[in-house]
């Protein structure tokens, strides 16, 4: 095992793979700009280092500094968390040519899986189904209409080097096709610096399953199972869950094998996420590979048992991987909620301040993977992701309500979050059942995000009037009263700010 390991990221990532460290015995180095001089990712690693200011281009993309870090401090390796620079070849290119270890897969297999349409090339010659499409990329809207007929309406164009949902179009008709182009092209060149599209049959209905693979050095490659994340919004997953109640222990073993297949077909080491579409037939689809640990990882972690930092750590340094696909046997069930800084009555509109109050869940089966604290600044130069809360029970529905219990402990305040929309979630019928798709949550997200509040908030809210109440009638009558009628309202004033009503 390494000595000492750089981490090239910041936020509740940066955290979790100090604990990992930690656990390991592995000294850790963190990197911050001039804003995360105070985070607590620099302040709970063993050493830390400036790498310049705030906007990420000026700092966590400062590849060539990081490596230069690494070396003068003497870590053996990189672990470059996700976002930033954990996808981009040149990157693990470089930490190998300084003689570093890059914390994830060969440069060689990002290269393979860094474009769709290079994806979708080696999916194809693989024997993975991949969604009815084009493998290059579109020279102009004539050629994007002839292939959209060839497979019919409604179609989606995709950036080649597309993520994050940037670079994407519905085209439900080929008038709309010629102005759609022309805007995946303009936001795929202003966001990857790469304008080639290429064009996919839309799939209508169906869930986004993606699959965790791990693999050695040795050629072992494993699948650690499904993840649904099919709560999303634009493109954006905001809940995931493991495992999927719409995968079957056959298409659980055929999903596998086919991300497996995948995986080795692109040469792949470490931990990687097979993304599929998985439609209403059963019938799944290949959409791409990332090639890093991602945001959703501890559901995997909670449902496998196998701690996935520590086995990218292990795999880098050269360890086999001591269990076989027979070994994998999920227990229970664990459901993750993204807590960000947005505010859902508003359009998820950014949220920015300094955190006043935090009051963090706990009890049973509850994790909380954090990256602030009381005092922390939210500003807008990174992602708008505070937390991660999630928790394992041994089942769906009491996972469900333990991460309902879980969000009623969480208060954050001094920035609007996503907690109360998460909580109306948890509550809602169609997610209690499970029948969620891709699309479900843009269709409900009016009534989940200007509903009345959950209705524990507006117990808890009557509950607190009650008593605000029973105090003030209660206590000694006041000699003057420059305010009287003031109790009243201020009991009404906190039931208002509980209920969000304006
Ligand atoms: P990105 O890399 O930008 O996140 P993906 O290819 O992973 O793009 O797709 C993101 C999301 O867009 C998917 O999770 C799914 O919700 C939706 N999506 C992608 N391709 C299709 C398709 N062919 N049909 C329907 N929905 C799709």
């Amino acid at each position: 095992m390494f000595r000492k390991v750089l981490i090239a990221n910041r936020g509740e990532i940066a955290l979790r793979i100090i604990r990992a460290c930690r656990e390991l015995g592995v000294a850790s180095i963190a990197v911050y700009s001039d804003a995360d001089a105070r985070a607590p990712h620099v302040r709970e690693a063993d050493e830390a280092v400036n790498i310049g200011a705030p906007p990420s281009a000026e700092s966590y993309l400062r590849g060539e500094r990081i490596i230069e870090a690494a070396r003068r401090l003497g870590a053996e390796a990189i672990h470059p968390g996700y976002g930033f620079l954990s996808e981009r070849e040149w990157f693990a290119r470089a930490v190998r040519d300084a003689g570093l270890v890059f914390i994830g897969p060969p440069a060689e297999a990002i290269a393979a899986m860094g474009s769709k349409t290079a994806a979708r090339t080696l999916a194809v010659a693989a024997n993975v189904p991949v969604v009815p499409g084009t493998t290059e990329p579109l020279n102009d809207a004539a050629e994007a209409r002839a292939v959209a007929d060839r497979f019919g309406y409604p179609v989606l164009l995709k950036a080649a080097a597309g993520g994050g949902g940037k670079g994407m179009r519905l085209v439900r008709d080929a008038s709309e096709m010629e102005s759609s182009l022309d805007a995946a092209r303009r936001e795929s060149k202003n966001a990857f610096g790469d304008d080639a599209v290429y064009v996919e049959k839309y799939i209508v209905g169906p869930r986004h399953v993606e699959i965790q693979v791990l693999g050695d050095n040795y050629g072992t490659m494993l699948s650690l199972n499904e993840r649904e994340c099919s709560v999303q919004r634009r493109h954006q997953k905001m809940i995931e869950e493991a495992p999927s109640v719409a995968v079957t222990p056959e298409i659980r073993r055929a999903m596998g094998e086919t991300a497996v297949r995948a995986a080795s077909a692109a040469g792949y080491v470490n931990a990687g996420t097979c993304e599929f579409l998985l439609d209403r037939d059963g019938k799944f689809y290949f959409l791409e590979m990332n090639t890093r640990l991602q945001v959703e990882h501890p559901v995997t972690e909670l449902v496998t048992g196998i701690d996935l930092v520590q086995w990218q750590m292990r795999i880098a340094s050269g360890e086999r991987l001591p269990f076989k696909q027979e070994d994998i046997v999920p227990r229970g069930w664990a459901i993750e909620c993204r807590i960000t800084s947005e505010d859902p009555a508003n359009g998820f509109l950014p949220s920015t301040g300094t955190i006043s109050y935090v009051h963090v869940p706990a009890g049973p089966g509850v994790r909380w993977d954090s990256g602030i604290e009381i005092g922390s600044e939210v500003g807008l130069y990174y992602d708008p992701m505070l937390a991660k809360l999630i928790v394992h029970a041994p089942t769906r529905e009491a996972a469900v309500e333990r991460m309902h219990r879980a969000l009623l402990e969480l208060t954050i305040e001094g920035v609007d979050t996503s907690r109360d929309f998460q909580l109306r979630v948890m509550e809602d019928a169609d997610f209690r059942s499970g029948a969620i798709e891709i699309q479900w949550l843009e269709r409900r997200l009016d009534s989940l995000t200007h509903a009345k509040p959950p209705a524990e908030v507006t117990r808890k809210a009557a509950i607190v009037a009650a008593l605000i109440a029973d105090r003030d009638r209660l206590a000694p009558a006041r000699p003057t009263s420059p305010s009287s009628g003031a109790p009243t309202q201020d009991a009404w004033t906190r039931v208002a700010r509980l209920e969000n009503l304006r």
